[in-house]
This record gives C-alpha cells, sequence and structure tokens, in this order.
C-alpha cells in the first residue's frame, strides 16, 4: 500500500513541476557580434547555446555549438561573419513560457531535437527572452523528483 502510494505522489508531482522552478539564466548576443566573438562568448559564459536578440531584447535567433563548429570548418574569416548571418532564425525557434509545465517543455526538447530554449515573455512587440531551458534543467528536476521517495 504505501508503494502504491508513493507512485500516486510521483506522478503528481511530475506533472506539477513548472518551468519557473528549474529554468536558468539566458546569455544573449546581439545580431552583429562576430561569429569570432561568440565562439569566445560561449567559452567564457560556460553555456551550450547563446540566444541572439534585438536591442529590445526581442528573440531573433539561437546559436549552438554546431553551428559555431559548421562556420570554423569553412574557410571564411570568422572575425567578418556577423551571427545572424548562420544562426537558426524567427519563426523556427522553439521556446517555452516560465508558466508552462516542464514535462511539456522537456517533450518540446526532444521532439525537436535540441538542447536548451528560451524562456519567453510573448508581448505584442515581440517574443522577449526571460530565461533558458536545457537538458541540464531537466535532468535537476529529474533528481528532485527522487527525493518525494523520502517523505
Ligand atoms: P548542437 O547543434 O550543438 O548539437 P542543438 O542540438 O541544440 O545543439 O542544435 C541543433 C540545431 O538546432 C542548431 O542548428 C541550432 O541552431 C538549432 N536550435 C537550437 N535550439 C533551438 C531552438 N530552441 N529552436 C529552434 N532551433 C534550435
Amino acid at each position: 500500500y504505501a508503494g502504491k502510494k508513493n507512485t500516486l505522489t510521483l506522478t503528481d508531482a511530475l506533472m506539477n513541476l513548472k518551468v519557473k522552478d528549474f529554468q536558468s539564466m539566458p546569455v544573449i548576443v546581439s545580431e552583429n557580434m562576430t561569429v569570432y566573438d561568440a565562439i569566445c562568448h560561449m567559452f567564457l559564459e560556460d553555456v551550450g547555446t547563446l540566444f541572439v536578440a534585438d536591442q529590445n531584447n526581442y528573440l531573433q535567433g539561437v546559436l549552438s555549438r554546431k553551428d559555431l563548429l559548421r562556420t570554423s570548418i569553412g574557410t571564411q574569416d570568422l572575425n567578418k561573419i556577423p551571427v545572424h548571418i548562420i544562426m537558426t532564425r524567427m519563426p523556427n525557434i522553439a521556446y517555452c513560457t516560465k508558466s508552462d509545465f516542464l514535462i511539456e517543455a522537456a517533450k518540446k526538447l526532444i521532439d525537436r531535437e535540441i538542447d536548451s530554449m528560451p524562456v519567453v515573455n510573448e508581448t505584442v512587440g515581440g517574443v522577449e527572452i526571460i530565461g533558458r531551458l536545457t537538458k541540464t534543467n531537466v535532468t535537476k528536476a529529474f533528481i528532485s523528483l527522487a527525493q518525494i521517495h523520502e517523505l
């Protein structure tokens, strides 16, 4: 009986996790940053994905490690190429909001085969970046569920 009760509690806890409880800080760069500077930025900030925004902080694009690697193995001068040339751009960006259920956001990461996505506020002017949700955040949520077991 105790086992069954725990199972119900765990399911309940899983379905109630929200993005806002596990999201992390976004790392945002401008559309005109060079690919060279974006690579330096990615190392310095220790993230796997950079979000690209305009001056209003509205989401314009996403840069992954492989986007930068792909460009680097070409012969071009990385100091001359702005990131907006190589980024994945709106409207093809998968994103979520802080009030979304974490399980839905996690499913979106898997379905779209991506490592992370921006957490946003959708406004009339554009899509404002307020956070970042990564596979690491989802893994941390998975660990947090194990604590239910101790109750
Ligand atoms: P990597 O390319 O380093 O394996 P990802 O799997 O996250 O990292 O990215 C795969 C491709 O999907 C890249 O071209 C990247 O620009 C794009 N991408 C990453 N995140 C998103 C997102 N949230 N929405 C749409 N495209 C994305």
